[in-house]
Parts: C-alpha cells; sequence; structure tokens
C-alpha cells in the first residue's frame, strides 16, 4: 500500500515512495524556542506524526530530521528584554517542547538539529551563493539572496511575482508582504546581540538559511518530503528552496507537505483575542493528552481545523469508548471458536482504515470503520456471540489503529501531574482546575487500597462504609466500576 499525498508543488496528489528505494528522507521546520508550543504549532507535529506512523505501518523506513530554531528575531528580542543571552533563553523552552511533544506522545524524528550548532555550514552555504552570484553583501556587513538570480521563485506558492521590484530588500526572518524582496541570509552584528565570527563576516544567520543548510547536511541535495504549517510555505520554503537550488541546480525537496491553520472558535488564535492556548493550559484545566492528541488529528490536516472545548470532550468520550472495549476484549473470557461476521468485519474495517489513511492521510474516514467494528463486537460479546478466535483478530486492527493515532493505552496521568507541578512551580496555581487540585498526592496505590477496603466493607455487609469510599474516591475523579470480574477503577 503507497501513501498517496497532496504534494503542494505538484499541486495534485502524488505517490509518496522513497526515492533510493530504502527510507524515505524527510524535514520537516521545526519550533522557534521564544515561547510554549501552542495547540496550532501541535496540530502541524501531530498531523507529521500522523505521518510518519502511517508510513512506517505501510513498511516504510523514515528519516526524519526536524530543526530547533534557536536564534531568530524573536529570541533576541525576547532574551534582550529577559536581560540574558539567548544561549541561557532557549534552554527551557527546548525542554518544554519536548516535554510537550512526549505529552501527545509525538514521536522523536530520528534527528535533532539546533540552529545555533549548524553555523558553519550556514556560512559554507552563503559562500557558494555569493560564488553562484545569487547572494551579494551590503555596506553594513549583511548580506542577502538576490531573487533576481532565481527566475523560478514563487513555484511553491504559485505566487505571481511580475510586480517584484528588483534589488528591494527586506531584513527581517517574517515578511508577510506579497511582493517578494532580495531576503536576509546572513545579519551583520549589531551591539549586544548574539553574534558568530566567521569568514563572512561577524553576525548570525537569518531564518531561511537554517532549514536549506540543516535539511541539506543531513538529508542531500535532494530529499522526498519537505513538510510544516501552511504559513511557511511563503516565504520560508519558497526562500528555502530558491537558497538550495541555486546551489545545487537540483531538485530541492522533490513533495511538500502543508498543515492548515487551526482557528479557536472559528478565529485566528492570538493572545489579544483571548483565544490562545497552549497544551499546558489544556492540560491544567482538565482535559487529557491522549484527548487532545486525538482532538488535534481527527481533522484531516489538509481540512482547517476548527478546535472547540467540545470537541475535546467528544474525544475524551470516545477514548472511553476504545479503551473500555479493548480491556472487555483482554480480559473477558471467551470460548474458543470464530463469528464469521466478526471475522469479516474486521477484514472491511481494516481495508477501509488503510484506505482512508493512504489517501491524503484522511484520519477521519479512518475512524469510522474502527468504531464500527467496536459496536459490533460490543453487540456480539453481549449475545455471547464472539469467542477467541474474533479476539485476536479484532485486537490486531486495534493495534494497526494505534500504531498511528496511540490513545488506547492509558498514559494521561503522568503528563497531567508533570503540567499541575510545573504550574506550581510557575506561580499558576490559580489556573489548576479544582478536580486536578483535589486529587494531587492521591497515588494509584492509595487508590488500589481504599477499593481494596471497600470490598472487604461489602464483604462485611458495611454499606455506610463501601458508600463513603465511592463518595471519597468520586470526589477525587475516581469512577468505580463493579463487574463481575471484580472492580475496576479510573480516573475520570
Ligand atoms: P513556529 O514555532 O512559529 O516556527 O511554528 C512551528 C510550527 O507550527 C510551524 O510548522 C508552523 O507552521 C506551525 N503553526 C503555527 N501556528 C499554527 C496554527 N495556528 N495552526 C497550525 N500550525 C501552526
Ligand atoms: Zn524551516
Amino acid at each position: 500500500m503507497t501513501l498517496r499525498l497532496f504534494n503542494t508543488l505538484s499541486g495534485q496528489i502524488d505517490e509518496l515512495v522513497p526515492a533510493d528505494g530504502e527510507a524515505l528522507r524527510m524535514y520537516a521546520c521545526g519550533p522557534t524556542v521564544y515561547d510554549y508550543g501552542h495547540i496550532g504549532n501541535f496540530r502541524t507535529f501531530l498531523q507529521i506524526d500522523v505521518l510518519r506512523r502511517f508510513l512506517r505501518l505501510t513498511g516504510v523506513r523514515v528519516r526524519h530530521v526536524m530543526n530547533i530554531t534557536d536564534v531568530d528575531d524573536k529570541i533576541i528580542r525576547n532574551s534582550a528584554a529577559a536581560g540574558i543571552p539567548i544561549s541561557e533563553y532557549t534552554p527551557k523552552y527546548v525542554e518544554a517542547f519536548f516535554e510537550d511533544l512526549g505529552a501527545l506522545r509525538v514521536e522523536r524524528p530520528e534527528q535533532i538539529a539546533r540552529a545555533t550548532e549548524h553555523i558553519p555550514q550556514m556560512v559554507e552555504l552563503i559562500q557558494k551563493l555569493a560564488a553562484a552570484g545569487a547572494a551579494y553583501k551590503t555596506d553594513d556587513g549583511s548580506w542577502y539572496f538576490r531573487l533576481a538570480a532565481f527566475p523560478e521563485y514563487g513555484k511553491l506558492s504559485k505566487k505571481d511575482l511580475s510586480g517584484m521590484e528588483d534589488g528591494a530588500r527586506v531584513d527581517v526572518d517574517e515578511y508577510e508582504k506579497d511582493s517578494a524582496r532580495d531576503f536576509a541570509l546572513w545579519k551583520a552584528a549589531k551591539p549586544g546581540e548574539t553574534s558568530w565570527d566567521t569568514p563572512i563576516g561577524r553576525g548570525r544567520p537569518g531564518w531561511h538559511i537554517e532549514c536549506s543548510a540543516m535539511s541539506m547536511e543531513y538529508l542531500g541535495e535532494s530529499f522526498d518530503l519537505h513538510a510544516g504549517g501552511e504559513d511557511l510555505m511563503f516565504p520560508h520554503h519558497e526562500n528555502e528552496i530558491a537558497q538550495s537550488e541555486s546551489v545545487t541546480h537540483k531538485p530541492f525537496a522533490r513533495h511538500w507537505m502543508h498543515v492548515r491553520f487551526l482557528l479557536v472558535d472559528g478565529k485566528k488564535m492570538a493572545k489579544s483575542e483571548g483565544n490562545f492556548y497552549t497544551l499546558r493550559d489544556l492540560l491544567l484545566k482538565g482535559y487529557k493528552a491522549s484527548a487532545i492528541r486525538l482532538a488535534l488529528i481527527s481533522v484531516p490536516y489538509r481540512h482547517q481545523l476548527n478546535f472547540t472545548f467540545d470537541s475535546l470532550t467528544e474525544a475524551s468520550a470516545a477514548i472511553d469508548r476504545l479503551r473500555t472495549f479493548h480491556e472487555r476484549v483482554t480480559t473477558g473470557t471467551l470460548a474458543a471458536g470464530e463469528n464469521d461476521e466478526i471475522q469479516l468485519a474486521v477484514k472491511k474495517a481494516r481495508v477501509e482504515y488503510m484506505a482512508a489513511l493512504a489517501n491524503d492521510l484522511n484520519t477521519a474516514e479512518a475512524r469510522a470503520p474502527i468504531f464500527d467494528l467496536l459496536r459490533v463486537s460490543n453487540t456480539a460479546i453481549d449475545q455471547g456471540g464472539f469467542f477467541a478466535g474474533d479476539r485476536d483478530v479484532v485486537l490486531h486492527v486495534l493495534g494497526d489503529f494505534d500504531a498511528v493515532f496511540d490513545v488506547i493505552e492509558d498514559r494521561d496521568e503522568e503528563p497531567t501531574r508533570r503540567a499541575v507541578e510545573w504550574a506550581e512551580k510557575s506561580g499558576r496555581r490559580a489556573d489548576i482546575a479544582p478536580e486536578l487540585l483535589a486529587r494531587q498526592g492521591f497515588t494509584d496505590e492509595a487508590i488500589k487500597a481504599l477499593v481494596a477496603e471497600r470490598t472487604q466493607a461489602k464483604k462485611r455487609r458495611d454499606f455506610t462504609r463501601a458508600d463513603q469510599i465511592r463518595k471519597e474516591l468520586a470526589e477525587k475523579g475516581i469512577i468505580l466500576e463493579d463487574s463481575k470480574d471484580g472492580v475496576r477503577w479510573k480516573r475520570k
């Protein structure tokens, strides 16, 4: 099975296969570490995680490189405001970023590349651009890319650049103007700013050169896929193509994937709108990491995602159904044999699930057959028509589902605990939901002891005590389920 993925460069859906027949070489633009990641950022990283997990499920090896932008205009501005060098400002946010990715179960790329550790590669690329006549130095010692040297500029974003002013320049890392400009490759040192002494002068790199230099360092001059959020298509990715191809004269990335933006309540997320959420904000409100993961991946990457709290509640309910079903199938006592109807339903679910993902990563359509299977199987179990031979195939499909979605195994406790600890350390106790505060320090062991005590109380017919314990647990967000196999408990 081969993934068919929309390619921004060709403007159509193309097959995505490793050109070298071995590993799919991909580069994804990573975070700019000047603050905590917001859910828009994580939507993009999660969708790229879906991509790599699905590729692996179809037997494709992946070599995935992601950069960390640890020097840029915003970082310099914020670290100056905090009165510390950038090397002291960024580590906290790098660490927080990986902790957040871990909470969302986003797999680590095979290679992480930090901008500040690749200055020589960037300088070398700028030297090559200068030699090719595509870069020039200005009086202040900065270096710019000469757009006129790359006639194909605009081929990714399909922008009409006919009104382009020859030689007009822009020195900021991010610019939104539709009209293209010669852009900064290297910015001459300014007093008080971090800079590097290099053969092209003292200064620091622009944002765009970083991704060209680091992607080619680890993946070669041509590679299979380049990914990022839709805002990066222009100018960032367009600039990456210009910088790379002007030197190599080879296609840079063959396939380009752009994840559409996440909106909140139909609007662009912005601190000024009061609709801006980091992952930590949501965890502190009491939403589970798995529910956030599922909500952010369930809308296919090419559709705008309108984030709402209802979508988290829905995701949470869906995860509960999955987990309860998984537990029921795993632990139930089943007679030997098979039910033809279940066997057929499993085959159908698997085919539909794989086909939906292979079709431009349609996560919404991929979910549907799995939940259909759940319904059919639950009915069969209720009616005694579900056997050991059905269990094996059903668990296999659930395994394939979780190879990409990764929400069935409950690992939600730790991210929540860490977020609460972090909030207490950073003066944000007031943001912690009351039910999270109530259950602080309430360990699994303490819960198990109370559950055991309740079972004993019931045995000696002390129902007052048993009810008291149930109530106490409920107040701390622990739900009990009595079943014929004993008592199960879970956190709300
Ligand atoms: P940044 O740290 O701003 O460089 O962004 C990291 C990644 O998040 C990039 O791939 C961006 O395109 C992406 N991104 C930023 N905002 C959003 C959003 N609202 N929705 C989806 N992706 C976003
Ligand atoms: Zn980039």
